[in-house]
């Protein structure tokens, strides 16, 4: 048997084994074969990245590099992927068994999330203050923070590293990036590509390896001036517990429970496919998953009708098949868990509609089918917890309070979707929904330039959009007496 490909931790523009010499394996999902053997990186590898990215930070290539010039590289490197970009779509699918034809839809976008920030580098600036009389000048300057770690889950490595690289390097700062033990391969080659950009070496690092390991020694580290973490609310509560003590800052996207409300007054047809997209896509394994679905009781039947015939045709399969509609779920323990919640729902008294059996998928893999959860409450923890699989739960309700009472009773407040032909109705629920993204009969709608935040326990911080720039930035008061 050959030997498997070595993937490397790639520190000051170079891979670099790690110290301890050990490695892990990664696998294909879909077919349960070894792809590469990942740096396992701990405290030795973490300090050398950040001595590398402090280095970086302090070169004068980059920190006197003007605006318009940082803006520039961005724009090359937004190029370099759309160049790369069907490479880059087959290394995710393999890596953690996404649709190729999802992926390369993911690759087409993912270029714009640089151009912005490239548009955005020029127009960081401050203000003249009149604070004091005229004999005396201030001004505010909005610096970059220094180093900034990176840490990203594995459900969407490429698109959810590059929500923090664009801005944080718009803004001036250099970075250390660990990504998910389970997705390591993209966010590698993301950081050769910032190499090939032009970016100075040690602008970009990443190491590879474990949370515990690698991902602790970087939120430990003395010299990280922010942690902007994407992951699941229990590690985002440890990193913000392990910032705040030293008055680091954070920027956290966390977990959700998403719900569709779907009313009496809705486009039926056209809700039911929102609902099926918003659960569905990825195998449900994206943070805005709309896992819930409040349908009201005189649409109840229709809806849940449409939306079971149409999940009982999703095809599954290979994911780099074109005609492949779900894919596996991204290694054995999540498939694991997946079944865990179904089967903890029946325990609960949830009636399994469609679906609720694990599968190989024809190929071996970590298949699980997609899964209608009805005769389910607000107190089942299948309604309750994030399942981050195919699995939806279908309640009824009977009034537009009621609706809006039990959308909010869950402690996450990521995303929501509301399916109405009332205009007056969608601006009033919208407003009352404790949740940070609102689609009115759409979902998944995203754009750079659209702000993203988590309420409640699905985040702190804002990411895409402007806003951002002041998570990357810090803003100095300067007095000259003239
Ligand atoms: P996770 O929290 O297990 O891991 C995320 C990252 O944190 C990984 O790189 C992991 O190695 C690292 N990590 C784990 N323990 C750590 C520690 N003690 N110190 C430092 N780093 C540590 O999450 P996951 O299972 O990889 O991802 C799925 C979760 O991510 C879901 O909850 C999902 O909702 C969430 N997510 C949120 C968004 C968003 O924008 N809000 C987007 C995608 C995914």
């Amino acid at each position: 048997m050959s030997e498997l490909r070595k993937l490397n931790h790639l520190i000051g523009g170079e891979p670099v084994e790690p110290a301890s010499g050990r490695y892990f394996e990664s696998t294909n999902p879909a077919t349960r074969h070894p792809l590469y053997e990942a740096a396992r990186g701990d405290a030795a590898d973490v300090e050398r990245a950040m001595v590398s990215a402090r280095q970086a930070f302090e070169d004068p290539r980059w920190r006197d590099l003007s605006q318009t010039k940082r803006g520039r590289l961005l724009r090359r490197l937004g190029d370099l992927i759309a160049e790369n970009a069907e490479e880059l779509a087959r290394m995710e699918t393999l890596d953690n068994g996404k649709l190729l034809r999802e992926m390369r839809g993911q690759l087409a976008g993912l270029p714009e999330y640089y151009y912005y920030y490239a548009g955005l580098a020029d127009k960081i600036q401050g203000d003249v203050i009149p604070a004091s009389d005229r004999r005396v000048l201030n001004y505010t300057a909005r610096e970059p923070l220094g180093v900034v770690g990176a840490i990203t889950p594995w459900n969407s490595p490429l698109t959810l590293t590059t929500s923090k690289l664009a801005p944080a390097l718009c803004a001036g700062n250099t970075v250390v990036v660990k990504p998910s033990e389970y997705t390591s391969a993209t966010v590698v080659r993301l950081a050769e590509l910032v190499v090939e950009a032009g970016f100075p070496p040690g602008a970009v690092n990443v190491v590879t390896g474990f949370g515990a390991e690698a991902g602790q020694a970087l939120v430990d580290h003395r010299g990280i001036a922010k942690i902007s973490f994407t992951g699941s609310t229990s590690t985002g509560s440890r990193i913000a517990s392990a910032t705040a003590g030293r008055f680091v800052g954070s920027t956290l996207e966390l977990g959700g429970k998403s719900p569709n409300i779907v009313f009496e007054d809705a486009n039926i047809p056209n809700a039911a496919m929102g609902v099926v997209a918003g659960i569905f896509a990825a195998a449900g394994q994206t943070c805005i998953a709309g896992s819930r679905v409040l349908a009201h009781r005189s649409v109840y039947d229709e809806l849940l009708e449409l939306v079971s015939a149409r999940a009982e045709r999703i095809r599954m399969g290979d994911p780099l098949d074109e005609t492949t509609e779900i894919g596996p779920l991204a290694f054995e323990d999540q498939r694991d868990k997946v079944a865990g919640y179904v089967d903890l729902g029946r325990s609960e008294g949830a009636r399994v509609l469609i679906g609720g059996r694990s599968s190989d998928g024809g190929l071996g893999g970590y298949f699980y089918e997609p899964t209608v959860l009805v005769d389910v409450h607000n107190d089942m923890r299948v309604v309750r917890e994030e399942i981050f699989g195919p699995v939806l739960a279908v309640m009824p309700f009977d009034t537009e309070e009621e609706a809006v009472r039990l959308a909010n009773d869950t402690e996450f407040g990521l995303a929501a979707g509301v399916w109405t032909s009332g205009l007056a109705r969608a601006h009033r629920v919208a407003t009352r929904l404790e949740a940070g993204t609102v689609w009115v009969n759409t979902y998944r709608a995203m754009s750079p330039m659209s702000p993203r935040q988590g309420f409640k326990s699905s985040g702190v911080g804002v990411e895409h959009g402007t806003e951002t720039i002041k998570e990357y930035t810090r803003l100095k008061s300067v007095w000259i007496n003239t």
